[in-house]
């Protein structure tokens, strides 16, 4: 019996921030600890979406290998055979079923993509490859026989439209491919903690993003201690001058507390978040509430950047090749079918 498989990538394309690290690299290698006696878990880095927007090219080699290190500096546990750890691009399946799934999916599904809408209504040049990423992130999910795969909101919709291109093929060619559970089966497999959010600091109404252009609100995971702690200190707060959780009305406040109970906990201290709030309400200096914040922030950050610059890149290099042999041929099984399905081969 095989097991069932789970899925899940981070993109590499800029440096990472505090955000992707406590909203999904935590929660990641947490579930892949726990769950790879009973599955497989394809951990991989969708190097091939990494420029679906523009970026700058003569980093993304780097920018690949450190989301690897990065992984391992958080605690993956490189040694575990049941964790697979692929760069995208190694496998070249994954282009390969893209361009054939490409001749069965509608142009007008894909036009109803929110996430391509938001994006391309904020670049100037949209490219074929942003359109075509659902597309991708279906051959993704499918040449591994997924079942489960953690989806934020912004990727619900792509989720299902993997579901139905699965289901469209299956039906047309017989049982190609294995379907992924619906999105609510989803959160209930992973628990629907993914609604954790880290703002912008300078705009705490929106997230805080790595493809930010200015990235003064952003806390990137390689900052000094120092520059970070001048991003905490430059906070956007608000005038009411009294610490208080309340996100409609303070949401600045109301997200250093949470970053503040994510590095505490980062830290080593067990405490929760209510507990941070109920200590800090009512702190009517917010210059001193940004300081403990920035401590903190400060000690997460150099104990992090310690436990990085250990990292061993040599046996992440083996780990990434061996996992690339097993992703291929798992990957390259699943497009045989499909090209013998569609009569490319015999
Ligand atoms: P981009 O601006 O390129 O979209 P991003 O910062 O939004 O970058 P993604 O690569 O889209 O990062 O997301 C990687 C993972 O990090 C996803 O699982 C996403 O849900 C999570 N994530 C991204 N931003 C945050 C955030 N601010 N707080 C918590 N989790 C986040
Ligand atoms: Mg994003």
């Amino acid at each position: 019996m095989t097991k069932p498989v789970i899925l899940t990538g981070v993109r590499a394309n800029n440096d990472l921030h505090v955000g992707n690290y406590f909203g999904a690299i935590l929660p990641i290698i947490d579930m892949a600890r726990r769950r790879s006696a009973e599955y497989t878990v394809n951990l991989f880095i969708p190097d091939l979406h990494s420029f679906t927007t523009p970026i700058d090219h003569s980093q993304l080699f780097d920018s690949i290998m450190n989301n690897a290190r990065v992984y391992t500096a958080a605690g993956l546990p490189l040694d575990d055979d049941a964790i697979q750890l692929y760069r995208q691009s190694y496998v070249p399946a994954h282009s390969e079923l893209t361009i054939i799934l490409n001749n069965f999916v509608g142009f007008g599904e894909m036009e109803r993509m929110t996430q391509f809408k938001d994006r391309s209504r904020s670049n100037d040049r949209v490219s074929v490859g942003l359109f075509d990423y659902p597309v991708l992130m279906a051959s993704d999910i499918l040449l591994y026989n997924a079942r489960y795969v953690p989806v934020g909101d912004d990727q619900t919709q792509h989720l299902e439209i993997t579901r139905d291109i699965a289901e469209r093929m299956n039906h047309k060619f017989g049982e190609l491919f294995t379907v992924p559970e619906p999105v609510a089966k989803q959160h209930q497999f992973f628990g629907k903690d993914q609604g954790l959010r880290i703002k912008d600091l300078q705009n705490p109404a929106k997230k805080m993003s790595k493809s930010d252009e200015t990235g003064k609100g952003v806390i990137f995971l390689n900052d000094t201690p120092a520059a970070a702690r001048k991003k905490i200190m430059s906070a956007a707060t608000d005038s009411l001058g009294r610490v208080h959780y309340d996100k409609e009305a303070q949401p600045g406040i109301s997200n250093l507390l949470e970053i503040l109970t994510l590095v505490r906990q980062a830290n080593g201290r067990a405490v929760s978040l209510q507990q941070t709030i109920g200590e800090f309400t009512g702190l009517e200096r917010y210059g001193e509430f940004k300081k403990i914040v920035a401590d903190e922030m400060s000690e997460f950050l150099a104990s992090f950047q310690a436990r990085l610059a250990q990292v061993d890149d040599d046996t992440i290099l083996r780990k990434l090749e061996s996992s690339e042999i097993t992703a291929n041929q798992t990957a390259n099984q699943t497009l045989l079918r499909v090209q013998k399905a569609i009569g490319l081969r015999r």
